[in-house]
């Protein structure tokens, strides 16, 4: 049984700034080794719950954040950008049971600790087939669209709503309680890990369904202003719906690829 993990790090408990999740933020070397223990809390779980195998896909900003040394020796890591499947790089290999997605956060516009979609600067709001979605959801129905599902998610209570809400049967792992977009409760590391490892290994077991969306997906795209909607307007496939919305539709591995392209050209502006 092969295990992917997705890794981001706006969840990890303790992480609740930029000063933790930028690469020049004073406190980003402590907030990658908090993110560095969580994903091996997952491993270990993980293979404890049967898992022969497990690739770690570090997902945030220049995803080279995880401790290459200090990563379960089991593991093999996922490491750099850019990538053609971003956060989900290595999804598409094929052979995967089941994939967990650790230090994940709400979607932008609700309230969880550092609320965002992909692009805080860039992206209002993500529907896919007319449901809005964050990072959780979009990257689950590319999970779906090769086949595995997202048994896990781990973060603040937020997201682990959020998962819930959109995949029957997930197993969450809540790590801190969001007060603010910028302050929350945390676990202390070690109960974090605990909490961590004890759910994926539930998880590897967990009967849950791929999230597989009906075809074509229709993507609409909220920007957070209409400079960003006109830097991507007129490209084949794209719409424009009103000043600050677009969509496409295509097959979901299509439609994630458009996604992350305009959002590098909108975020050009
Ligand atoms: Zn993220």
């Amino acid at each position: 049984m092969r295990v992917f993990i997705s890794a981001d790090l706006e969840g990890i408990s303790g992480v609740v700034h930029a000063e933790h999740t930028r690469r020049d933020g004073r406190e980003h070397d402590l907030a990658r080794r908090l993110m560095t223990a969580e994903v091996n809390a997952a491993i270990e779980g993980a293979l404890a719950g049967g898992a022969g195998e497990v690739v770690v896909n570090d997902s945030h900003g220049t995803m080279r954040n995880l401790l290459p040394d200090l990563l379960h020796p089991k593991a093999q890591l996922i490491t750099g950008s850019p990538k053609p499947l971003s956060m989900m790089e290595g999804i598409d290999d094929g052979a995967y049971c089941c994939a967990m997605f650790v230090g994940y956060h709400a979607r932008m516009g609700q309230p969880g600790v550092l609320s965002h979609t992909y692009h805080g600067a860039v992206v209002r709001e993500v529907r896919l087939n007319g449901r809005a979605m964050g990072e959780t959801g979009i990257n689950a129905a590319l999970a779906g669209y090769f086949g595995v599902p997202v048994t896990l998610v781990t973060g603040d209570d937020r997201v682990c709503r959020e998962a819930a809400d959109l995949i029957p049967g997930i197993v969450t792992a809540p790590v801190k309680h969001a007060r603010t977009r910028f302050s929350a409760r945390c676990l202390h590391p070690q109960a974090a890990c605990a909490l961590i490892r004890a759910r994926a290994e539930e998880a590897v077991r967990a009967k849950v369904e791929p999230l597989v969306l009906a075809q074509p997906v229709t993507l609409e795209l909220s920007f957070l202003h209409s400079g960003q909607a006109e830097a991507v307007a007129g490209l084949p496939g794209v719409e424009m719906l009103d000043p600050v919305t677009v969509s496409f539709t295509g097959d979901m591995l299509q439609t994630f690829r458009v996604l992350r392209a305009l959002l590098t050209l909108a975020a050009s502006v």
